[in-house]
């Protein structure tokens, strides 16, 4: 996530125009940047690694935010790269006798291509966000779209990987457990098959919700963007909640013990993520300390990718019994289509917000 909640030393805030030059001031001009300190940043910059770095990576490399962005974009950019090499290995290197096209392999690329395109998308940001304010705009929008697709990408994973081996949507398992335990005569075939028929379809609404919601957040109505944007990011996150009622009511830590360690330890760096993300800290605490190296949204990076890298190895977990005894062959529209077709809806979404932006928001 490049451009959460990021209004002030984060990095993708646009850089003060050139003052003092007998220019009047612009009218959209860019907000100025409330951490802006000339002699911490200038003992920065003249470091030779930001000098060498500034030559080749960034168009506002004469900003003076330029090395609090540096450090943004490689807190994502390095967990990118590792990211890439894990499902590479996973692609093409797992010794297994699948070729990387096989039907049972497309919910990985589903989410494969999820992880990757919001890790990518967060450093394209931080890289060039800082050119305009009609760009910074621009990525905001796209930055949020990525985030919504993949979270569709993963519960289109969890959908044929993880939730099929859960006791909780398994009628022969439940029908009995609801009449032992609360003694009702109930048949969960139906309820249990609807759940399933609704998953993807309103795991699809909330995507296209979210970004509409988060787009919206830029603009005056929303006193509170920064809670907002995490309570949406974290929403589609409730996609996860069988497993989590599975952990409760089943012995998943004895039958699935790397889905039930990665599973949780993934949702205590999210909350850890979400803490710095709202409440500024450290640079709250000590400002101008953190401007450059340990600023929050930094924190929120590194959280936020060691959340995904655990994400990671429950579902390969989860590939890896499917394979075994596949319940059913996932379908090209049942996966790729999908994607597909809210890549074309958030393609809209975006498209209608950046008609009417004003671009002068600094939310
Ligand atoms: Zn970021």
């Amino acid at each position: 996530a490049a451009t959460w909640g990021d209004t002030s030393g984060g990095g993708t805030a646009p850089p003060p125009l050139p003052r003092g030059r007998g220019s009047p001031p612009r009218a959209n001009a860019a907000p100025q940047c409330p951490l802006e300190r000339p002699h911490v940043i200038l003992l920065w910059t003249a470091h030779p690694f930001f000098s060498v770095v500034r030559k080749y990576l960034s168009p506002c490399r004469e900003t003076s935010h330029f090395p609090c962005m540096t450090v943004n974009f490689w807190t994502h950019f390095i967990p990118q790269m590792l990211i890439l090499s894990k499902f590479c290995r996973l692609f093409f290197l797992s010794g297994r006798d699948l070729p990387f096209h096989h039907p049972g392999l497309l919910p990985l690329w589903c989410y494969a291509s999820g992880v990757l395109l919001t890790f990518a998308m967060s450093c394209t940001a931080h890289v060039f966000s800082c050119l305009s304010l009609r760009l910074r705009a621009v990525f905001f929008y796209l930055d949020y779209a990525s985030i919504s697709y993949y979270g569709f990408g993963s519960t289109v994973a969890y959908y044929y990987y993880l939730l099929p081996g859960l006791s909780l949507l398994d009628a022969r398992v439940m029908t009995p457990y609801v009449q032992q335990r609360l003694g009702w005569h109930v048949d969960c075939t139906g309820l249990i098959a609807a759940y399933r028929a609704l998953v993807l379809p309103v795991a699809f609404v909330l995507a296209v919700a979210c970004t509409v919601a988060c787009c919206k957040s830029r603009t005056d109505w929303c006193a509170y963007p920064f809670a907002l944007r995490t309570f949406v990011f974290i929403m589609p996150l409730s996609m996860a909640c069988p497993i989590m009622l599975e952990s409760l009511l089943f012995d998943l830590r004895g039958e699935n013990p790397t889905l039930f360690v990665h599973f949780y330890r993934r949702y205590f760096w999210l909350v850890v993520a979400a803490f710095f993300n709202v409440s500024k800290i450290p640079e709250r605490i000590q400002p101008g300390l953190f401007d450059i190296i340990g600023h929050s949204h930094q924190l929120f990076h590194i959280f936020t990718f060691l959340s995904i890298y655990d994400q990671v190895y429950y579902v390969e977990e989860g590939l890896r019994q499917f394979l075994q005894e596949p319940p059913a062959a996932p379908t090209f529209s049942g996966t790729v289509g999908y994607m597909l077709l809210l890549v074309v809806c958030l393609g809209l979404v975006i498209r209608r917000f950046l008609k009417n932006s004003e671009f002068c928001s600094k939310k």
